[in-house]
């Protein structure tokens, strides 16, 4: 008793325990999910980030890199384009990038010449409907560096000064105040969509999201109207966003070209970067406008001028959109969680099922190894009756006592009938354990099973009449052939009948039939004995039990008929069933389906 509280105590620890263990497992992985989820939105902007910015290098190189004087303009110099033009290809990745390159001469005829790459030279070109377009943007302060329709890249070229230097920004206040410079020319720098589309913006897809840490994510870039231009997949949200085409100067390194700056004398230059770091703070600027800052650096000026205006256009004409392809990231996360839950509760539970199911295999295996030993001890019991019965019997013939035929005959007949009851028992185990370990053959024939019935009760019919049962038999005659062990079946009946007269005391009243009942066979054996309580009547047919009752009554059994009449009635394909009263009898039946 004291061991089995014990086991109760430790199993009920360990499943406290255990529930423990899945409380902080909830815990942990939340804040692991929270850790990652910072973690991964962090490295996502990063790489959004970065993805815009090598993608608007690639751009800005092939602005910065072509401003030239306006004097090289106005005398046609092409020496010094040229040389740019070989400097950009050797360094960019994409020398399919710029298609052509275009100058406009403003004024009251707008002359456009082409260059050729053949003859390094600017030719005299013929406008286009594409080229036409732009016009519009060449007048006036507000200047759009970017014509993302084509796209081309446009840069104005000024008249009087030299040393200009264009860049776009944004900021707060601007400050309205008209140029008061006057523009020579418009450089076009045409660019290809078809490389843009197809090489540099997969390029960078694959160099930024290639799904190597296991998170895997779709691309868009949309065009200023919002329709696509590039994209791994429809998207439906994004996690993270940049702008695309920019040419504001927290993105770019101011002065990349610095050859531009050659002439400006050093002081000078300093000072263009500490009045673009002063006035303009693009980390300020990004959320709140859309203004261009126009930077003077003339020749003879103590001081840069820095000019500040608004214009139409937005810095980055384009957009990428980053979605991940759980919908969101933070779906991700949470699919991840749940799935992380799921694998470490499933564990969890499996262990609290394991440790359950060891208590209890435990507990089975305490029971049957208790029932094995009541076994033994009531077999060597039920051994000892007839043993003693033939010893003294053998006894009293060896030394004589019994030396007329009719005692000599009653001794013989003692020790017939005890020995038979020996081997009977012996039998009973052997067919149990015959039958526990595969072994018992059945000889399955066509049979009849009134004959079953009647076999039986002959068998029987000394035990009955001894005890003064009185008997009722029903055996319908006509029943139909069943395919079975006759002698297996004749036994099975034998011991429900030895039940009922063992435990029939009482009204001392048994009945047997055997009836064709709905496709089965069904035979029953009834008794108005002592009867089975309800929570013993599913452990009735397990091998060695016996009831607390019999037990108690010191009737006497081994616990294994009823398991040997299972045993055969389900290797007929039957089953048998029981119904019981406490002290009013019980009934029990076998169905065999033919
Ligand atoms: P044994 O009779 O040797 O104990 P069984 O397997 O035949 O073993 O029966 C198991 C138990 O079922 C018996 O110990 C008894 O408690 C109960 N039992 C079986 N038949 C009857 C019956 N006809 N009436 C009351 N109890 C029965």
């Amino acid at each position: 008793m004291r061991r089995s509280w014990f086991s109760i105590i430790t199993v009920a620890v360990l499943l406290g325990l255990l529930v423990l263990l899945a409380a902080l497992q909830y815990k942990w992985l939340g804040q692991i999910s929270d850790r990652e989820r910072e973690h991964l939105h962090t490295r996502l902007n990063a790489d959004t980030k970065r993805f815009a910015e090598d993608f608007n290098r690639e751009i800005q190189n092939a602005y910065f890199n072509f401003q030239l004087p306006s004097k090289s303009w106005r005398e046609k110099n092409w020496v010094e384009f040229a040389k740019r033009y070989e400097f950009w290809k050797e360094k960019t990745e994409y020398d399919a990038l710029i298609t052509d390159f275009y100058f406009v001469e403003l004024g009251a005829e707008e002359k456009l010449s082409r260059y050729n790459k053949e003859k390094n030279a600017f030719e005299p070109a013929r406008w286009n409907a594409e080229l036409d377009a732009l016009k519009p943007r060449f007048a006036g302060d507000s200047f759009a560096p970017i014509a993302e329709e084509i796209p081309a890249l446009l840069m104005p070229v000024h008249d009087e000064h030299e040393g200009i230097k264009r860049i776009l920004a944004r900021s707060e206040n601007p400050i309205p105040r008209p140029m008061d410079l006057k523009k020579y020319g418009v450089l076009i720098v045409r660019l290809d969509a078809d490389v843009i589309k197809n090489e540099i913006l997969p390029a960078l897809a694959r160099k930024y999201f290639s799904g190597s840490d296991g998170a895997n994510y779709e691309l868009a870039v949309s065009n200023k109207t919002g329709e696509p231009v590039f994209e791994t997949q429809k998207l439906s949200a994004s996690d993270a966003s940049a702008k695309l085409f920019d040419l504001s100067p927290d993105t770019f390194t101011f002065f990349s070209n610095k050859e531009a700056l050659s002439s400006i004398k050093s002081e000078r230059k300093q000072m263009v970067f500490s009045q673009l770091e002063t006035k303009v703070n693009p980390a300020d600027a990004k959320e709140k406008g859309q203004t261009q800052v126009e930077l003077k650096v003339l020749e003879g000026d103590t001081k840069p001028r820095i000019r500040m205006f608004e214009s139409g256009e937005t810095p980055g004409a384009w957009t990428l959109n980053v979605q991940h392809t759980d919908g969101s990231l933070d779906q991700f996360i949470a699919n991840t969680r749940r799935k992380n839950l799921a694998i470490s509760f499933g564990i969890l539970s499996l262990l609290a099922v394991s440790v359950v199911l060891i208590f209890l295999s435990a507990q089975r295996a305490k029971l049957l190894a208790q029932r094995q030993m009541d076994f033994v001890s009531s077999v060597s019991h039920e051994f000892r009756t007839p043993l003693a019965v033939i010893y003294s019997a053998g006894e009293n013939l060896a030394d004589g006592v019994a030396n007329e035929q009719e005692k000599v005959s009653r001794y013989g007949g003692l020790i017939k009938g005890e020995g038979k009851k020996l081997s009977s028992m012996v039998e009973q185990i052997l067919d149990f354990a015959g039958a526990n370990s595969g072994k018992r053959k059945f000889d399955f024939r066509q049979t009849n099973v009134g004959k079953v019935g009647e076999a039986a009760i002959a068998e029987c019919r000394p035990m009955i009449d001894e005890k003064g049962f009185e008997l009722e038999t029903e055996i319908d005659e006509n029943l139909p052939l069943i395919s079975a062990d006759e002698k297996a079946l004749t036994q099975a009946v034998q011991n429900l009948i030895a039940n009922a007269v063992k435990y029939g005391d009482g009204a001392k009243w048994l009945h047997v039939s055997a009836r064709n009942g709905a496709g089965a066979i069904k035979i029953a054996v009834e008794d108005k004995g002592i009867g089975i309580k309800k929570n013993e009547l599913g452990k009735i047919f397990e091998p060695f039990y016996r009831s607390k009752a019999v037990v108690d009554e010191q009737i006497h059994g081994n616990g294994l008929g009823l398991s040997l009449v299972k045993q055969i009635v389900e290797a007929h394909g039957g089953k048998i069933t029981v119904e019981s009263e406490l002290g009013k009898g019980s009934r029990f039946t076998i169905e065999i389906p033919f």
